[in-house]
């Protein structure tokens, strides 16, 4: 075998104009006697036949000729942004139950779809699929569109979901590349970048990826199982992979150089003060309704102040508690809360205190009975909180009784 080094073979060359060629480095391999195909053109092939033995099954999936319910696919796409199939699971089978239909979905009060999300974090993506299900009742007579296009420009439709639903649910021609595929191909193709840059450099080289078969919808997900089960981050199990008479990065012992590497950026910490007041009269605890914060948006939560890297305790406190002559027995916390953000870390510190004499808050605060605590959609960071306080409220529909572990 003759393996040639270069930086874009020739077929390919006339395609793509703007390519960073300094960086990227494609290899061209071929047989003493003749070309092979150009690395691409079997990849469906292979790819799908080990899909039909290797395939997993999620309740939201369906096989060619046989489509999922794009319904099904939107919810899972998004639930499945930042977070673990075995974690979905799970919750994908109880949201549909609940909300059985886009049209049921779209009627639902937020506060529902909340409550079902509760536990799956990043609650912004439980708010964009539900203005989706409104918009789509609304405006396209209850259709999920089925051009890229269209659905992109609806809430929570990002590059990579709205493909993967064109893909997935209408066997549209066209592949989302999210991390796993992005690492498949870019090692497949031998494009030594990072994964932003790969997923640059491949739009133009998945037209020969896709058009060797007609089961786009099977070919997006055989990519997804080939990257959560053989082609993974570190030690891909190349021995086993269909691709590895053709990938290039395997060819040349590349595979655990690609995607390369890039440096995180440490992120900011930020820290603020959340506040828990116990009402010994109504037995319940202050909960603020955060219709005015930008994180955490529209959900109830213990108040807190607004978290910065700058602020001083008192500051914040005098803030968070414009009314400290009502409370008393005022107690830090031993135990700060701490939670990341996609963009941030953050460090609470907890006040607790118990409030003898019961006395009326104005919205966005409220008292909330402690065995309403756990029916309500709390965020992660909200939970936290609700455990560091010792607060553990159990239904009272229970036989279990109430149990508040305060001061
Ligand atoms: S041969 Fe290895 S590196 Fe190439 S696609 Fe398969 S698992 Fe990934």
């Amino acid at each position: 075998m003759t393996v040639f080094g270069g930086y874009i073979f020739a077929k390919r060359c006339n395609r793509v104009a703007n390519w960073p060629k300094r960086r990227v480095k494609i290899f061209h391999v071929r047989t003493n006697d003749s070309m092979t195909n150009a690395p691409g053109d079997n990849l469906s092939e292979n790819l799908l036949k080990w899909y039909d033995l290797n395939k997993r099954r999620f309740p939201w999936r369906s096989f060619y000729p046989a489509l999922s319910d794009p319904y099904h696919v939107v919810v899972s796409e998004m639930m499945l942004q930042q977070t673990t199939v075995t974690t979905v699971i799970p919750y994908f089978l109880r949201f549909i139950e609940r909300f059985q239909t886009l049209e049921d979905l779209a009627k639902a009060k937020q506060e529902s779809v909340y409550a079902q999300w509760q536990g799956l974090g990043y609650y912004r993506r439980a708010r964009f699929l539900h203005s989706f299900a409104q918009i789509v009742m609304n405006k396209h007579q209850g259709q999920i569109p089925q051009d890229e296009h269209t659905l992109r420009s609806l809430p929570g439709m990002g590059p990579y979901t709205s493909k993967a639903v064109c893909a997935i649910a209408f066997n549209k021609p066209t592949i989302g590349l999210d991390g796993n595929i992005i690492r498949v191909l870019g090692r497949y193709f031998h494009i030594e970048l990072s994964g932003q840059g790969i997923a640059k450099i491949l739009p133009p080289l998945l037209s020969s990826v896709i058009f060797t078969t007609k089961r786009f919808c099977d070919l997006q997900q055989a990519l997804m199982d080939l990257g959560s089960s053989l082609c993974t981050p570190r030690s891909p199990s190349c021995e086993a992979c269909p691709l590895n008479k053709e990938c290039l990065a395997f060819l040349h012992g590349a595979q655990a150089d690609i995607p390369v590497k890039t440096i995180k950026k440490p992120i900011p910490h930020k820290y603020g003060v959340a506040f828990v007041m116990l009402n010994k009269v109504k037995d319940s605890v202050l909960l603020e309704f955060r219709e005015n914060h930008s994180l955490l948006q529209n959900l109830w939560g213990f108040p807190t102040n607004a978290w910065s890297s700058e602020q001083s305790q008192e500051q914040m406190m005098s803030d968070l508690v414009p009314s400290l002559t009502r409370i008393e027995d005022l107690k830090l916390l031993p135990i700060a809360v701490t939670h990341t953000f996609t963009h941030f870390k953050l460090t609470l510190t907890v006040y607790q205190a118990l409030c003898l004499h019961s006395f009326a808050v104005e919205a966005p605060y409220s008292w909330v009975p402690l065995d309403q605590l756990n029916k309500l959609a709390l965020p992660t960071l909200m939970r936290k909180i609700q455990k560091a306080a010792g607060i553990h409220a159990r239904d009272r529909s229970c036989d279990a009784p109430l149990r508040v572990d305060i001061f």
